[in-house]
C-alpha cells in the first residue's frame, strides 16, 4: 500500500490547487478517491455540514479565549442539544459532579454513568445505558485507553472527549511528548 505521511510535511501545499506542489506521500495524491468521497460527504450530508459549521463557529468565536469545557457548552447550545450523556471514570466522580453542575446551570439535562456500572470496567454498559437514555451527545470523562474505544464503538450518539485519562501526567498526555527528557526515554532504542 502506498504511504501517506502528513506529519512529515510542512502543510504549505494543503490548500493549493496545484497537486504537483504536494509531496509524493500526500493523501491528496495517494488516496485521491477517499479525499473525493469525503468532499462529497462534507458538502452534501446535512448532519456533517451542521456539525462542521458549528465546530468552525465555536473555534473562531472562542479562539484562545474559551477552555474546552466552554467550547463544549457553546457547541451544544448552537446544535440545540438538550440532553448530554457523560461516561465517566470512577476516579473522576468529583470532577464529573462539577461538570454536571456547570452543564445544568446552562439548562442542559445531563445523564451520567460510571465505568464500574454492573461491576468492573464496563464501557459497553456505559454506552448502552446512554443509548437507552437517548442522549444526543456523549462526553468521555477520563475513560481508560481501550475502554474509550469500546465506548465510542457502541455509543449511538456522537462522542466527544473532554478528559483523556493519564494518571501520571494529571491527564495531560501531551506532556511526555513535548518534554524532551521524557520523550527521549519513550523512543524505543533499536
Ligand atoms: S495534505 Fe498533503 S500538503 Fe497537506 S500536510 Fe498532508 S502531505 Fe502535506
Amino acid at each position: 500500500m502506498a504511504e501517506i505521511d502528513c506529519a512529515r510535511c510542512s502543510g504549505a501545499a494543503c490548500t493549493t490547487e496545484d497537486l504537483e506542489a504536494t509531496p509524493q506521500f500526500c493523501p491528496r495524491r495517494v488516496t485521491a478517491g477517499a479525499i473525493e468521497e469525503a468532499e462529497q460527504i462534507r458538502t452534501t450530508n446535512p448532519d456533517v455540514k451542521r456539525i462542521a459549521e458549528v465546530a468552525r463557529d465555536v473555534e473562531t468565536t472562542g479562539y484562545h479565549k474559551w477552555p474546552r469545557v466552554q467550547e463544549l457548552i457553546e457547541f451544544c447550545k448552537r446544535l440545540d442539544i438538550e440532553t448530554i450523556g457523560i461516561a465517566f471514570c470512577v476516579g473522576l466522580r468529583a470532577e464529573t459532579q462539577s461538570l454536571v453542575e456547570i452543564l445544568e446551570s446552562h439548562g442542559f439535562t445531563v445523564k451520567t454513568v460510571v465505568c464500574t456500572v454492573n461491576g468492573g470496567c464496563n464501557p459497553v454498559g456505559q454506552a448502552l445505558t446512554l443509548n437507552d437514555q437517548q442522549t444526543e451527545l456523549n462526553v468521555i470523562m477520563g475513560l481508560c485507553l481501550g475502554h474509550d474505544i469500546l465506548f465510542q464503538q457502541f455509543s449511538q450518539a456522537p462522542v466527544t472527549t473532554l478528559v483523556v485519562k493519564d494518571r501520571v501526567t494529571c491527564h495531560n498526555p501531551l506532556g511526555p511528548i513535548i518534554n524532551r527528557y521524557w520523550r527521549n526515554d519513550l523512543v524505543a532504542s533499536s
